[in-house]
């Protein structure tokens, strides 16, 4: 089973309506095709990407899922808006993480505990005093200083 592209997730902070409009331009579609390949009306697309619609129904998200050749999970993930992280905890990969970056939502994944780019232990913590990383917004321990991102 082919895992899909990360440009196929949901990001976090993205919107269902950027989410879809995202996922419709790169298979280059146009809403009009996208309607017709997801049996839905036109204009029902224009309303989620417009994000007047922010909940899909079962058959919608079905149905649109396979016309942007993604999961339906995708779909429901973007539904819910941000996906925070379980318990607050913030995992990323020291060695793929750009500072100023959020996290990547595959490492947030609290089953996660490589990096599934690199396969680098995942890391939730500051490399040097141990506390625990709140917001990969800090680039660096606000408690000892030390850079999250590993040294390269
Ligand atoms: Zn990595
Ligand atoms: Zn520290």
């Amino acid at each position: 089973m082919q895992t899909p592209a990360f440009e196929a997730w949901p990001q976090i902070g993205e919107s269902l309506a950027h989410y879809v409009r995202r996922r419709r331009e790169t298979l280059c579609l146009s809403q009009r095709e996208l309607a017709l390949k997801a049996a839905i009306h036109p204009q029902s697309v224009g309303k989620i990407e417009r994000g007047q619609t922010t909940r899909l129904n079962l058959r919608t998200k079905k149905t649109l899922a396979l016309a942007l050749e993604i999961p339906a999970e995708h779909l429901e993930a973007a539904e819910r808006g941000r996906p925070l992280p379980a318990g607050g905890i913030v995992q990323f990969c020291p060695q793929c993480w750009e500072p100023g970056s959020e996290a990547d939502v595959l490492w947030l994944d609290p089953r996660a505990h490589y990096c599934y780019m690199c396969g680098t232990p995942l890391c939730d913590r500051c490399p040097n005093c141990q506390e625990s990383v709140a917001s990969l917004k800090f680039r660096f321990c606000p408690y000892c200083g030390t850079g999250y991102k590993a040294p390269v």
